[in-house]
């Protein structure tokens, strides 16, 4: 019950605690303050290390010898779950600036030390995918996932600023038609023994939408519906591709946002797709900038153990001022084949695939434009129709389209956009010769159909926008329970 005229936080149990990076962030006055998180270490019987989750910085417990049972300090180990009340004092001690004199310590959970699978020192990253359970308790995936969640919420800042409407597509569809990656089939029909048809073939009439669904790949067809109503929209929400891709780039299931803009031409999406991008990463720069800095150690230490040439040009920090201060480069897809032809790379056989006009580039060739030629993001457009989806304007040469992909260093496509062919005769002829039944996507024609307009859009892969700003070499890293070929524990 709570006394008459006391507000509600005071009655609380819980919600009492103050967070340790508010406290790090203020002033010791000897005020007292209840704090609740986990052990990282406790040194000579005495100092606790006690971290919520907050900052990776600890806060400095001090239970003073003699204040406590033995038996009860035997209870303070790695990961137990702590409640502690105490008076927060100046710190003599160096490497902190406060500490919390506890005058009292719950313990909330125990940890058995002898099972815990993290000790306080250095674990590989492929150890810590192993327990991803656990991972978000050290200081990488502390930082990794604080970035995470303000990249998240910069996103929707972003576009609410400029009165952009965020749409939820489905996730289940009943499109397989739009070619982006192989799709996850969603069915309650018994595998075993699937109602069949007189010829065989499954019958999907049987299944639970009475029809073949998926897992979406994009939510941008669907997205194209919204924007010819509200002219600005984004979706963001997860997206599925059974693609057998086993990189460091590729999830099976991963994020992405997707805008989609009536009255914009290429031109407007790119401009569109650069400003968001630094606008993402200015947001981060101001409000993370202590994981930043974590980070950007991080990846330092690590590249220590590589030979010279491997290692980045710039630190993390670095890197995003720079992208943040200068244009990303834009070329055309036929000036991008150019380069590489003319490439010391191309000419010393270097690269493992072929360069000619009409390829599909390959990884080793973005990252040779953006992190040898460039050294700075490069927007590529006008790539050859033969190898983009049916749905993207066809420029007047007849051969290309206008798509824009964004590459970025280290990351290689973090961007894959494209103004949408408006005009209907084009479209549907596009879609005949790339087989794409124009039945089943009577929906997405009506829009051309009625009030036709120029529109572009873009999907922005979000774990690979992680992945860029916090320096992760693998995108397992930058998602709490990555799912990729054979794995999806947790
Ligand atoms: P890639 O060539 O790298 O496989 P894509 O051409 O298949 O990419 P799009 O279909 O254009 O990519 O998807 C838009 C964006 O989504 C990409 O630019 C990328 O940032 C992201 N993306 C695509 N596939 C994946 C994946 N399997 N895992 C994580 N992000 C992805
Ligand atoms: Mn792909």
């Amino acid at each position: 019950m709570r006394p008459k005229g006391l507000p509600i936080y005071l009655c609380a149990m819980f919600n009492q605690r103050t967070k340790i990076k508010t406290l790090l962030d203020g002033e010791a006055n000897n005020q007292e303050v209840t704090v609740m998180g986990w052990v990282r270490t406790f040194r000579n019987n005495q100092f606790i290390a006690l971290n919520d989750g907050s900052t990776n910085t600890n806060l400095q417990v001090v239970a003073e010898l003699g204040s406590f049972d033995d038996e009860f300090l035997k209870r303070v180990t790695t990961s137990a779950a702590l409640k502690v009340r105490g008076i927060l004092v100046p710190s003599l001690g160096k490497g902190q600036k406060m500490e919390l004199k506890a005058t009292a310590i719950e313990i909330l959970g125990d940890s058995d030390p002898e099972k815990y699978p993290l000790q306080p020192k250095k674990h590989s990253l492929e150890f810590l995918r192993e327990i991803a359970h656990l991972r978000f308790r050290t200081n990488t995936f502390g930082s990794v996932f604080r970035v995470r969640h303000a990249l998240a919420y910069a996103i929707h800042k972003f576009y609410n600023e400029r009165g952009f409407l965020y749409i939820h597509t489905p996730i289940i569809t009943g499109s397989d038609a739009e070619g982006a990656g192989e799709m996850f089939r969603v069915s309650t029909l018994p595998f075993d023994n699937p109602p069949r048809n007189e010829d065989g073939s499954i019958n999907y009439k049987e299944d639970f939408f009475g029809r073949n669904t998926n897992l979406t790949v994009s939510g941008q067809l669907e997205g194209e519906l919204a924007a010819t109503a509200f002219g600005e929209i984004y979706t963001f929400g997860p997206t599925f591709r059974a693609e057998n891709s086993n990189t460091s780039r590729h999830l099976a299931e991963f994020w992405m946002i997707e805008p989609e803009m009536a009255f914009y031409d290429i031109e407007d999406n790119m401009n569109l797709a650069e400003s968001f991008i630094k606008y993402l990463i200015a947001y981060v720069m101001e409000h993370n900038r202590e994981d930043l800095e974590f980070l950007a150690q991080r990846q330092a230490d690590e590249e220590k153990q590589l030979p010279q040439d491997k290692r980045s040009d710039m630190g993390l920090i670095e890197k995003l001022e720079f992208v943040l201060k200068n244009d990303f480069e834009r070329i055309t897809y036929t000036e991008a084949i150019d380069i590489l032809l003319q490439s010391p790379a191309y000419k010393k056989k270097k690269f493992q695939y072929d360069v000619s006009w009409g390829i599909d580039m390959q990884s080793e060739h973005e990252r040779y434009l953006v992190e040898k030629h460039f050294k700075k993001p490069v927007i590529v457009r006008n790539y050859p129709k033969h190898i983009k989806a049916f749905y993207m304007r066809q420029n007047d040469d007849g051969k290309t389209v206008a798509a824009m992909d964004i590459l970025a260093p280290g990351i290689g496509e973090i961007v894959g956009g494209s103004q949408r062919e408006e005009r209907m005769d084009k479209l549907v002829e596009r879609m005949k010769e790339m087989h794409i039944p124009t039945d089943e996507l009577w929906w997405y024609l009506d829009t051309r159909r009625f009030g036709t307009v120029p529109h572009s859009g873009f999907g922005l892969g979000f774990e690979r926008m992680v992945q860029f700003v916090t320096g992760m070499g693998n995108i397992r890293d930058v998602i709490p329970f990555p799912r990729t070929p054979k794995t999806a524990e947790f």
